[in-house]
């Protein structure tokens, strides 16, 4: 058996998840489950799975009266205890944002194995992240489907033999759009993903191409490549889900129709893999055409200025990740237009890019600075307006 915690059970992937779960019972037990708000969704989950553990993350939040026989706790620290437990073999941290950071750190320092959703958490904390990893014993598997992939292409090869990962993109619902279009685009409109069914945040940063900036440098500290030897492509149908080339020429990719219950189930059981007919649907016929295009910069440059700060080193990609989750919760309550969520990340960059990080208490101060920053553009109303110069 294998002992599961799920941070972030009440979304999207932290339900998929538990599906997975609910088909492989001989194989999981659930001993955690965290949810930060929706304590109905949580209960009736904890219902189901019986975890140990239960936590809602948002100390406001009353927990509720009929809790079953699992221990209820509230707010932040309780993650933090929970994936500590000797009781539990894998983390699953599927919380959104930067709050993964530190439950990321706590996991991979207790040696369990974590099964990586949270890309902001290598995104913000990168050096700290493998350093926890290195101390602890922890194993770090990534979820992403991008980094599943890699992960499933480089088995068997030695890192030598790598030369290149070209990460696929599906372009989002704006993909062919020029720069002048997506000046008038809003929520509605961003939320409409063409191939993925994801959370807000995400599907905001899949519409901007912030989320395959965030992918690079995922990529940079998972793989240990530079940023140079990262690339990305749009791939429309999101078939094939990354790529890697090889010191000889040879390029290997891993395909599949797009749902993330494959790669959750392949970091849960890494480097197992485990029969389930749910999965196995592929048809290449009806998986024709693959096509690919360029990035469009232009249209699209909250990519290059992540990918950017990511090879800056130091704070950068720390402010990227805080700035870019300030633009885009202002995208979707309609203070800022979509072009504008890049300015407003600018702004942040200029200031904090440069600092240097030697732990955990810099990150969470340049994450907490540039949250100001950014929300101090957003009321400016952009970089423009801010009179710290005018945008690309
Ligand atoms: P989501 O918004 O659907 O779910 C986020 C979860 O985190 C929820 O359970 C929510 O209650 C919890 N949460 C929100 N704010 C929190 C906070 N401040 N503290 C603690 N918990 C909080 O998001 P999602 O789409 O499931 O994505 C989760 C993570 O997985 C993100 O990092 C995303 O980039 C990554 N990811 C998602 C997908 C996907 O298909 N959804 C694919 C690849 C990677
Ligand atoms: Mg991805």
């Amino acid at each position: 058996m294998i002992r599961v915690a799920i941070l972030g059970a009440t979304g999207s992937i932290g339900r998929s998840a538990l599906e997975i779960v609910r088909r492989h019972p001989d194989l999981f037990t659930v001993e955690v489950l965290t949810g930060h708000r929706n304590v109905e969704l949580l209960r009736d989950q904890v219902a189901e799975f019986r975890p140990a553990v239960a936590v809602l993350t948002d100390g406001d939040v009353d927990l509720p009266a009929d809790g079953g026989s699992s221990r209820w706790f509230s707010g932040r620290e309780a993650i933090l205890d929970a994936v500590t437990r000797p009781d539990v073999d894998v983390v699953l941290n599927a919380l959104v944002g930067a709050a993964g950071l530190e439950p990321t750190l706590a996991a991979l320092g207790e040696g369990k194995r974590l099964a990586l959703a949270n890309k902001e958490s290598l995104v913000a904390g990168g050096d700290l992240v493998l350093e926890a990893a290195r101390v602890g014993g922890g194993e770090l598997v990534p979820i992403d489907s991008e980094h599943s992939a890699i992960l499933q292409c480089l088995e068997g090869g030695t890192p030598e033999s790598v030369h290149r990962l070209i990460l696929t993109a599906s372009g989002g619902p704006f993909r062919g759009r020029t720069r002048n279009e997506l000046a008038k685009v809003g929520p509605a409109d961003a939320l409409r993903h063409p191939t993925w069914d994801m959370g807000a945040k995400i599907t905001i940063d899949s519409a901007t191409l912030a989320n395959k900036a965030l992918e690079v440098i995922e990529a940079h500290h998972l793989y240990g490549l530079s940023y140079d030897r990262i690339d990305a492509v749009i791939h429309p149908q999101s078939i094939i889900h990354s790529m890697v080339e090889f010191v000889d020429g040879s390029v290997l990719s891993q395909m599949g129709f797009p749902t993330m219950e494959l790669p959750i189930l392949y970091a849960l059981t890494y480097p197992q893999r485990v029969a389930d007919d749910a999965l196995r649907t592929f048809d290449p016929v009806r998986a024709s055409p693959l096509t690919f295009e360029p990035i469009d910069h232009e249209a699209f440059p909250l990519f290059r200025l992540g990918v950017s700060a990511g090879a800056r080193g130091g704070a950068a990609a720390a402010v990227y990740n805080a700035g870019n989750e300030v633009a885009v919760q202002a995208f979707l309550k309609e203070s800022i237009g979509f072009l504008e969520m890049c300015e407003v990340i600018e702004v942040a960059l200029d200031r904090l890019g440069g600092h240097p990080v030697r732990g955990l208490a810099d990150v969470l101060e340049v994450d907490r600075e540039a949250r100001i920053l950014t929300a101090e553009a957003v009321r400016d109303g952009g970089r423009s307006k801010a009179g710290v110069g005018t945008s690309p």
